[in-house]
């Protein structure tokens, strides 16, 4: 194991990294831009160190250098920020530093929608009926391709994630028009302008799979997590395992998640994300080459760390187990904590949270960054933690997360939280009975936008 590692990241995800690096005795190094000096997680690490600016984050030689002043031996790069970016995989291994995920082969291959597809493809696994080699299509070839598959249809950038870079058509003059502005937004926001097409589905579940692979060709996955709860087209709750997944379709998609896991030549933690039509039916959408924000459901129902087992494969431990060794242990749901105004369409809210209480008791976990008195910066993700519940059954689970929401307390910004206890008191999320396009049909004050 490590003796010293570095965390490329900040917030929840930063702390819950920490956490996991305490159980194993690994030394912890933090950075921290100016704007989070006080911030939780550089209380929490053995050594902090401060970076120049706001967005340092995703400065790669800063984050080097400071990596090796600290004599870490390995990276950790959390989500967001430089967790997907093949070239600080690269410059991690070109000094000598183990980049805590895949290699930066891997990486550049899953980070592209339309390699990934390829890749999937490839595996002889479905993917959302669209165009896979996009880059050398006409306008007039994206047109007829989207009569074809019949509207509406999805723009996505090649190199797009979290939610952005994609737009909707519902009609040829839209997709005229989305083309041009999203192949224009990708190049500034994505630094590559390839865009591609994918039938736009109606009212799918996202459901995803986690995996597990060693350096050793060892593969296993962990389940699924459904995570269609969303606003405009980024996750709000995760729950696992998904209302509609029987044995036998876990069986089968796990077995696709580990066909593609193969084919990219994965190591460390991945997801295999998916859109399930109502009748069952599902295709892989892409491959999240990092630890995902909603990783702790899958914890809650397998018993693993998955923080742990990312860092023993990365110092080269096998896995250990196959997957007959992992089994399925209740059930758990996420709310994601956003400084975000429900009421607002989520807009950001950020500002300093006056009063923080934690809820406890049986089957509540929360990772989170705040703290009575911190501020929620309006330089980053206005997700600053998660509260987790776990159930013996969805309707313990569902039970546990509604008395967690009662008795948890932020003041001073607005946040998710009355959307949550909204949601949890639907009658249709109570039942399972959700799609991506819940927010749009149900929230009352959520607004349908056009564009992602
Ligand atoms: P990102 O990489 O930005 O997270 P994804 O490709 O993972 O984007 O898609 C995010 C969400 O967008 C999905 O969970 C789903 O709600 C919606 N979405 C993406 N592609 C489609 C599609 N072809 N049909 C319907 N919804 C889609």
């Amino acid at each position: 194991m490590f003796r010293k590692i570095l965390i490329a990241n900040r917030g929840e995800i930063a702390v819950r990294v920490i956490r996991t690096c305490k159980e194993l005795g690994v030394r912890t190094v933090a950075v921290y831009s100016p704007a989070d000096a006080n911030a939780l997680h550089v209380e929490l690490a053995d050594e902090s160190y401060t970076l120049s600016g706001i967005r340092s984050y995703l400065d790669i030689e800063e984050i080097i250098t400071v990596a090796k002043r600290a004599q870490a031996e390995a990276v950790h790069p959390g989500y967001g920020f430089l967790s997907e970016d093949p070239d600080f995989v690269r410059a991690c291994e070109a000094n000598g530093l183990v980049f805590i995920g895949p290699s930066s082969r891997t990486v550049e291959m899953v980070g592209n929608k339309i390699n990934a597809r390829r890749a999937a493809v490839a595996a002889g696994v479905p993917v959302v009926p669209g165009s896979s080699g996009a880059t050398s299509l006409t306008r007039d070839e994206m047109l007829r391709l989207a009569e074809e598959l019949g509207y509406p249809v999805i723009v996505k950038a090649a190199g797009g994630g979290g939610g952005r870079g994609m737009r909707l058509a519902r009609d040829a003059e839209e997709l005229t028009e989305s083309l041009v502005v999203a192949s224009r937004e990708a190049a500034v926001s994505f630094d590559d302008a390839t865009v591609f097409l994918e039938k736009y589905l109606l009212s799918p579940r996202h459901v995803e799979v986690q995996i597990l692979a060693d350096q050793y060709g060892n593969v296993v996955h962990l389940g699924e997590r459904d995570c269609s709860i969303q606003r405009r087209h980024q996750k709000l709750i995760e729950e696992a395992p998904c209302p509609v997944v029987t044995d036998s379709v876990r069986e089968a998609m796990g077995a696709t998640a580990v066909r593609v896991a193969r084919a990219v030549g994965y190591v460390g933690a991945g997801t295999v994300e998916c859109l399930m039509n109502p009748d069952g039916t599902y295709y892989f959408m892409e491959m999240n080459a990092r630890i995902q924000v909603e990783h702790p459901v899958t914890e809650m129902i397998t018993g693993l760390d998955i923080v742990k087992e990312q860092l023993r494969v990365a110092s080269g431990e096998p896995l250990g187990y196959d997957q007959s060794d992992i089994s399925l242990n209740g059930w758990a749901i996420e709310c994601r904590l956003n400084a975000e105004d429900p009421y607002r369409n989520f807009l950001p809210a950020p500002g300093t949270i006056t009063e923080y209480h934690q809820p406890g008791g049986p089957g509540v976990r929360i990772d989170c960054a705040a703290y009575a008195g911190c501020a929620i910066s309006p330089h980053y993700d206005s997700m600053f933690g998660k509260l987790i519940s776990w159930g013996r059954n969805r309707g313990e689970a569902i039970q546990r997360m509604r008395r967690a929401l009662d008795e948890i307390v932020i003041e001073g910004i607005k946040t998710t939280l009355p959307f949550h206890r909204w949601a949890l008191n639907h009658p249709l999320f109570c039942r399972g009975e959700v799609s991506t396009s819940f927010l749009d049909q149900h929230w009352p004050n959520g607004t349908i936008e056009k564009s992602a």
